[in-house]
C-alpha cells in the first residue's frame, strides 16, 4: 500500500480532486476550499464594510460550513455582525434535531441566533400543508401534480427569510447551496423550460426588497463540502425529510453525478455557463418592475407572490 502525497507538501492525501488533478492533504484541503469560498464572496457578493450578514442555517452540513467560513473570515471585523437565522418548517422527527444541532452550534461560536417557523407564520407546519396537498391532490389533474413538496417548503421558507433578514437589517443573506445543488437547479429549470424566471431572480435578487443572496459555497462540489464538515466535527444530516425531494431533482443528481465521474468538471462548467448567460438574457427582461404582494407587501414579480399564491390557492382552502 502506497500513499499518495500531497501536491502541495509532503504529507499524506486526504482527498482528491479528478476535476483538478490534484491530492491534497488536510490542511491543504481546508486552504483550498476557504479560498475559493472567499473568491466567490469577492467575485459576486463583496462584503462590505458594516454589513451585517444574515446566515440562513439549518443544521445540516451545507448551512453549517457556510456559518464556520463567515464566522472564520468575518469573525474578527468589529465592524461586521454575523447572525443565524433558522427556519422551523414544522417537520416532525427531522427538522426538531437539527434545531438542536444549530443551536449547539451557534452557542459553541457565540453567533447570535434567531429561530422562526412556518405555524408562526403561515398558521400551518410543512407536515400540515404536505398532507393537505396530497389530498388536494387526489382531486386534481397531473399538471397540478408536478409541484412537489420541497417547492412549496422552498418559497414558503425563502419568503421567512428574507423577511427576518430584512427586520434585522441584514444586507446580505447566507445561503450554503453547493455546487451540486446549485448545477442540478439550472438543469431542472432547463428542462421544465423556466430559465426566464430563474435569470430574472438571479438578476432581481439585487433591487429593493430583496436581501442579496450569497452563496459561498457554489463553487463547492458537495462532497468536499461533506468532508469539510465532518472534518469540522459540524453536523451532518442524520436522517432525511419525510418529504423529500422531488422525483426530477433525484434523476437530475444521478444524471450529473454520472456526468461527472465520466467528465470531471461538468457541474462547474454548467454553472460558469449559467452565470456567463445571465447578464446577456437579463438585459432583455424587464426586472425593475418589481411590486409589492397584495396580500403579504413582501416585494415579488407579481401583483401576488408565489408564496401566497401557493397558500391561498393551491394548498390551504380553509
Ligand atoms: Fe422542505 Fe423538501 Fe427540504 Fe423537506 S426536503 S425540508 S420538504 S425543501
Ligand atoms: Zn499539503
Amino acid at each position: 500500500f502506497m500513499t499518495i502525497k500531497c501536491k502541495k507538501c509532503s504529507t499524506p492525501s486526504i482527498i482528491y480532486q479528478p476535476y483538478s488533478g490534484l491530492h491534497l492533504c488536510e490542511k491543504h484541503f481546508f486552504e483550498d476550499l476557504e479560498r475559493k469560498a472567499k473568491l466567490t464572496l469577492r467575485q459576486r457578493y463583496p462584503i462590505r464594510k458594516n454589513d451585517v450578514i444574515a446566515v440562513a442555517l439549518s443544521g445540516g452540513k451545507d448551512s453549517s460550513v457556510a456559518l464556520l467560513l463567515m464566522h472564520k473570515i468575518f469573525g474578527n471585523r468589529p465592524d461586521i455582525k454575523i447572525i443565524a437565522v433558522t427556519i422551523d418548517e414544522g417537520i416532525a422527527g427531522y427538522r426538531n434535531e437539527s434545531i438542536e444541532r444549530a443551536k449547539e452550534m451557534t452557542a459553541r461560536l457565540g453567533i447570535e441566533h434567531i429561530v422562526r417557523s412556518f405555524s408562526d407564520e403561515y398558521g400551518k407546519t410543512m407536515d400540515a400543508i404536505a398532507s393537505e396537498k396530497r389530498l388536494l391532490e387526489n382531486h386534481l389533474g397531473d399538471e397540478k401534480k408536478e409541484l412537489g413538496a420541497c417547492s412549496y417548503c422552498g418559497v414558503l421558507r425563502k419568503k421567512i427569510l428574507n423577511k427576518v433578514a430584512r427586520d434585522i437589517g441584514a444586507t446580505k443573506l447566507v445561503i450554503g447551496h453547493n455546487l451540486d445543488d446549485e448545477a442540478q437547479t439550472i438543469m431542472l429549470n432547463h428542462f421544465r423550460g423556466d430559465v426566464e424566471r430563474m435569470v430574472r431572480f438571479s438578476a432581481a435578487s439585487e433591487l429593493n426588497g430583496f436581501i442579496v443572496r450569497a452563496k459561498p459555497l457554489r463553487k463547492i462540489p458537495e462532497k468536499e463540502v461533506a468532508l469539510y464538515a465532518y472534518l469540522h466535527d459540524l453536523p451532518m444530516e442524520l436522517t432525511s425529510c419525510p418529504h423529500s425531494f422531488g422525483a426530477l431533482r433525484k434523476e437530475v443528481r444521478r444524471m450529473l453525478n454520472g456526468f461527472e465521474v465520466n467528465h470531471p468538471g461538468t457541474k462547474y462548467s454548467l454553472v460558469r455557463g449559467f452565470d456567463n448567460m445571465v447578464p446577456l438574457l437579463a438585459s432583455g427582461l424587464a426586472v425593475s418592475d418589481l411590486q409589492n404582494c397584495e396580500i403579504c407587501g413582501e416585494p415579488c414579480n407579481d401583483s401576488v407572490c408565489q408564496a401566497c399564491k401557493m397558500l391561498e390557492k393551491n394548498v390551504l382552502q380553509s
